[in-house]
Formats: C-alpha cells, structure tokens, sequence
C-alpha cells in the first residue's frame, strides 16, 4: 500500500517512523510519503490560509495549494481512483470496519486541514481524481487532521498482511466481532491481593474459550451497550445467544 500524508507540519507525523508502522516501511510492506503543504505555494511567503467569505472567525486554507499538492500524489497508473480522506469533524466516524475496508486499497491519500477546515471547492474538485472520504475520529475537535492521521494510519497499517507478527492477534481483538476483548493477565498469578481468575490456570481450554466469551459480552454491556443494540445476530454462535 502507497500513503501519502500533505500537512503544513510535516514534522507532525515523525511517529509513523517508529514502532510496527516504523518497521512495516523499512521493510517495503507500507510506502508512506509526508509532504509539506507549503512547499507546493507560490507566493514569498508561502500563505496556505485567508479569511472566510461571508465573514466569521477563523481562517481558511486556499484552494490551490491544496489542488497543486493533490495533483502531484495522486499516483499515475494505479488501477483504481486513491482514496482522499479528509479528517474533519464532520465526516463519517472512523472505526475497525472502516479500517479494513480502507486496508485493502492501492493508494491512501490524507490531507490534513487546519484553522477553520479547507475550502469546500477542493473537495467537490478532488471527487473527479479520487473517491473522496471526509472522516472523523470522533466528536470532538482537534487543533488539526494531523494526530486524526496518526491514528488511522496506525489502525489501517497494522491490517496489512506481514505488519503484526502473529495475524491471530488481530481476529480476537476489540471490535472484530462487533464486541470488546476480554480482559488480559500475565505473571505474576497472585498480585497486590489481587488474583487472575482461576479459570485462566485452569488449563481446560473448552472453559477458558466459555469465560472469555462471557467476559466479552459483559465488558460490552456494561462499558458500550451502543455496540450490543447494534450487534449482528449472524455472528453470534448459539451459546452466544444463550449467555445474552
Ligand atoms: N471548523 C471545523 C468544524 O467545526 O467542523 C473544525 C476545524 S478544526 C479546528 C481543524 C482541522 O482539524 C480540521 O480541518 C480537521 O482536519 C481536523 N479535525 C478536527 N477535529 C477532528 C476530528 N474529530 N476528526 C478528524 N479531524 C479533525
């Protein structure tokens, strides 16, 4: 996969050298290119922003910078339109599912806004170069799209095949089923006057499995009961249904 990041602080996304996703791009399983915003103005003193038409606080970024930065990464001969997501407090609300299905593309392109949000025109413009996604990571407002791209980089790279060591560690995590993972424990057994669960030195697997099912349904009625409403019956096995 080919990411491209445009942001007027570059310097913003140096974590994505570090770590899985650090690795993943030494190791050519990820491209991931960041490029400075300011570098594609044409003034002295290279303006990426003015005042709003119709008056109002705040400044909003120009349309041409943007195009002239779109235009030089959206990547010739790639089978299919790259994907352009625009981080914004208004778009669709990012999650798991989201990160899958954007995994499976050729070419990510993250345009990262800041002041008031870029000029509406450049959306409506890229929708004939790219399929165009505003998205948010929740509701709330960041300063800027950078620490938005941050995270949905790291929660889209580390699907790609080869990232995690072990692909299991992903089927069982939060939100691949629709539910929360069940609770960890690790050594020492006896801590602090606080036990891991009996079941879990048990050594029956059958019974371990039946726990951390249960665990799970728990821990999503009891911290998200908007993702139990939600949940999809079909993924449910019938001992499932029975422990709801
Ligand atoms: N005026 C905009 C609004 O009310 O929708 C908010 C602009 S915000 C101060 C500046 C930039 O931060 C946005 O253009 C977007 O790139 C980013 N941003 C802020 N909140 C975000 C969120 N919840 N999800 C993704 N990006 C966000």
């Amino acid at each position: 996969m080919r990411i491209d990041v445009v942001s007027i602080f570059p310097e913003y996304l140096a974590p994505l050298e570090l770590s899985l996703i650090g690795k993943a791009r030494q190791d050519g399983l990820l491209e991931l290119n960041v490029h400075d915003l300011r570098s594609f103005t044409t003034d002295r003193h290279r303006t990426v922003d003015d005042t709003p038409y119709g008056g109002g606080a705040g400044m909003v970024m120009k349309p041409e910078p943007w195009a002239q930065a779109l235009e030089s990464v959206a990547g010739a001969g790639m089978d299919s339109k790259p994907v352009l997501i625009v981080p914004s407090p208004a778009g669709e609300k990012f999650n798991q599912a989201l990160a899958y299905e954007l995994a499976e593309e050729q070419q990510l392109v993250f345009a990262c806004g800041r002041y008031e949000g870029i000029d509406e025109r450049v959306i409506d413009w890229a929708q004939d170069h790219f399929t165009v996604r505003p998205v948010s990571l929740g509701d709330y407002v960041l300063n800027g799209g950078e620490v938005a791209v941050l995270a949905m980089v790291e929660a889209i790279g580390r699907l790609l095949p080869g990232v995690v060591g072990n692909p299991e560690s992903l089927v069982e995590e939060s939100h691949s089923d629709g539910l929360l993972e069940y609770p960890v424990y690790t050594k020492p057994s006896a801590w602090r006057d606080h036990d891991v669960p009996p079941v879990l030195l048990s050594g029956n697997h059958g019974k371990i499995a039946q726990w951390r099912r249960h665990e799970q349904f728990r821990r999503t009625a009891e911290r998200r009961p908007d993702l139990m409403e939600g949940l999809d019956a079909g993924v449910l096995s019938r001992a499932d249904r029975q422990a709801l």
